[in-house]
């Protein structure tokens, strides 16, 4: 069903239907998006595909491929660095939306977040084109290593950071000279919609880059079970990862999973305090709606008190309020449904005896808010130390030595990243090499360099993205082997 309604969005124009083929595409049925910051605002309602969308966008994204294939790495490029050019043009709007649309800070997202999604399609249009495989001689051979693209991707992104992390995952599949099929979330479809509208201004060939939106167990079950699909990059938690990977494995398909978090924030007693208590009051930001925030405090029972005492005071200075006005820290959670889940993980813990010490409560009446709020467990076993709650809930741990420090980091199913503060160049060492974790930061947080590999352990992931793992993961690497002296 072709449909050309848009829905003025703060003064954008947005498309709320899917974006396939080079068409915007609706659906018979829609689902509402609403604003965290006042959930009585209807945003508008967006198509919710169905089996049908997704057999249209795989087959788009097929039609496409060997064209965008052949275009090389240049032909590729120089779209890809179009596209980021019109991500920083438009970088206010795209900010204003995303602020509307799940309630990131505002100033955040146009200063750093949505920049960094131009720099995401920069990175790999350059990487892309530095990359010069390898060669080498054995065994009477001379050797090359090759990637081919591998085939249409689908992409499947979670509803918070939706517009990075949406452009994280497509700028490597496409640099690789993959088509893409995005499936954004649900509770925030609007900035994937803006970026479809961005690529065709871009000169996107029509079929390499779709968008269909809908919800994951509907239309997002029935693009990742299409046996066409060649690869599939997820982003969400590990529920819906387990029944992706299951598609996947049927068709016996590449599959990266970026999954939750439960990080290790660990304070040792020659740490700079005050630093570690203002970095630790720190994972509050966003609501604590980040998958690598270090939710799990473990501090060294000497310096317990003084820590304490200190984070508190910083926890103090977040601003809980709209995140459109420059002195707020603390912004609304996404949805009624999720801050219900977050009070209910913290209902239990309280009826289990875990001790709040801080916090506890849902914000205001109403509204989305919840207090920042810290948790001393009975033990290392309990519900509010094993699973991730995605809000602004920490817990605070002792240890008296390295080996309980490590013992209690590494214990949970996750392992995502771990943050790490001491003032001990060799114990920094120790602990960073002993944590189990797809990245450790030493007395810092969310400093990320795009060539690193990015990913987690256990429960937190499957595979690496980032850099030349991502544009590996998006290709079929081919070794070419010609016996030496055959040719002439
Ligand atoms: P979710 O798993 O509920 O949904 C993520 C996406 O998957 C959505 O687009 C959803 O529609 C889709 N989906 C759900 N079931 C599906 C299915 N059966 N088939 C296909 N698609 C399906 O996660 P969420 O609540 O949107 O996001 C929060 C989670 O994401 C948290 O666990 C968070 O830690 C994690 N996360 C991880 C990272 C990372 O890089 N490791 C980054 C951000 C968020």
């Amino acid at each position: 069903m072709s449909r050309t309604t848009r829905i003025d969005v703060e003064g954008v124009s947005v498309s709320p239907d899917h974006y396939i083929g080079g068409r915007r595409v609706a659906s018979a049925r829609t689902f509402e998006d609403r604003s965290p910051l006042d959930w009585t605002l209807k945003i508008g309602d967006f198509a919710r595909g169905d089996a049908l969308t997704a057999e249209a966008a795989v087959s788009a994204a097929a039609e496409a491929f060997p064209g965008w294939a052949a275009s090389g790495v240049s032909g590729r490029a120089a779209c890809m660095y179009r596209l980021a050019d019109l991500i920083d043009a438009r970088a206010p709007d795209l900010a204003r939306l995303e602020c509307l649309d799940m309630a990131m800070l505002r100033e955040s997202l146009e200063l750093r977040v949505i920049p960094r999604g131009a720099r995401n399609f920069r990175a790999y249009a350059d990487l892309a084109r530095e990359y010069e495989g390898r060669t080498w001689r054995s065994n009477r051979t001379a050797n090359a290593i090759h990637r081919m693209p591998a085939g249409p991707t689908v992409i499947v992104t979670p509803w918070n950071a939706p517009f990075m992390l949406s452009t994280w995952k497509c700028a490597p599949a496409l640099a690789a000279g993959n088509t893409v099929v995005l499936k954004p979330a649900e509770w925030s479809p609007l900035s994937a919609s803006v970026l479809a509208d961005l690529a065709d201004e871009a000169g996107f060939p029509p079929g390499v880059f779709n968008v269909v939106q809908g919800v994951g167990e509907e239309v997002g079950a029935a693009l990742v079970s299409d046996p066409r699909v060649r690869r599939i990059s997820f982003t969400g938690s590990p529920e819906a990862a387990r029944r992706i990977g299951a598609a996947a494995a049927r068709n016996i398909v590449p599959f990266t999973a970026e999954l939750g978090g439960k990080s290790p924030f660990i304070v040792f007693a020659d740490a700079d305090l005050d630093a570690a208590a203002r970095k630790a009051a720190g994972q509050y930001d966003d609501a604590g709606q980040v998958c690598l925030a270090g939710t799990r405090l473990l501090v060294e029972a000497s310096v317990r008190d003084t820590f304490l005492e200190r984070m508190l005071a910083c926890t103090d200075e977040h601003v809980l309020g709209d995140s459109r006005e420059p002195e707020t820290t603390i912004s609304p959670l996404i949805h009624p449904d999720h801050l219900a889940r977050v009070h209910g993980f913290v209902e239990r813990s309280r009826a289990a005896g875990d001790r709040v010490l801080r916090g506890g409560r849902i914000a205001r009446e109403g509204g989305l808010w919840y207090e920042p709020t810290l948790i001393e467990p009975r033990s290392n076993e309990s519900e509010i130390v094993q699973n991730e709650v995605f809000g602004p809930v920490l817990t605070l741990q002792t240890f008296s030595d390295e080996a309980q420090a490590v013992a209690l980091a590494n214990g949970t199913r996750y392992g995502l990243s771990g943050i790490v503060y001491t003032g001990d160049a060799a114990r920094a060492g120790r602990i960073g090499r002993a944590v189990r974790a797809g990245t450790v930061w030493v007395n810092c947080f969310l400093i990320r360099d795009l060539t690193a590999p990015f990913g987690g352990c256990g429960i937190s992931g499957i595979g690496r993205e980032g850099g030349d793992y991502a544009l590996d993961f998006h290709s079929d690497l081919k070794t070419l082997q010609i016996l030496e002296g055959s040719i002439a």
